[in-house]
């Protein structure tokens, strides 16, 4: 299986979206993605009669694709920003190591 890093999926899905696609049409696609990860975590815990139609491996990869598009057409660099988000929470809840630590 092939390395993929952040950027490369950023790049990949600015190359995808970024054609008059606006952040509204990927929120919406990303909320239904959301809204089929609840249906498979309620049909996995019992909540829900199984449909085998989806998997939960499916479904949470279809999130990280909309919400990586969303910040790609958006010129957000993601690595840097989930490790800057990180560090204020880090600071915020007292908790060791932070991300970019535990890179180092
Ligand atoms: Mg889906």
């Amino acid at each position: 299986m092939k390395e993929l890093s952040m950027a490369q999926l950023q790049e990949y899905l600015k190359l995808k979206y970024d054609n008059g696609q606006t952040s509204t049409g990927l929120f919406m696609k990303l909320v239904e993605e959301v809204g089929e990860v609840a249906e498979v975590i309620n049909q996995l815990e019992g909540r829900k009669a199984h449909t085998d139609t989806h998997s939960l491996e499916k479904e949470l990869v279809d999130v990280i694709h909309y919400t990586v598009a969303i910040a790609s057409i958006n010129n957000i660099d993601l690595s840097s920003a989930i490790i800057e988000k990180d560090k204020q929470a880090s600071v915020k809840y007292n908790q060791t190591p932070d991300l970019e630590t535990f890179l180092s």
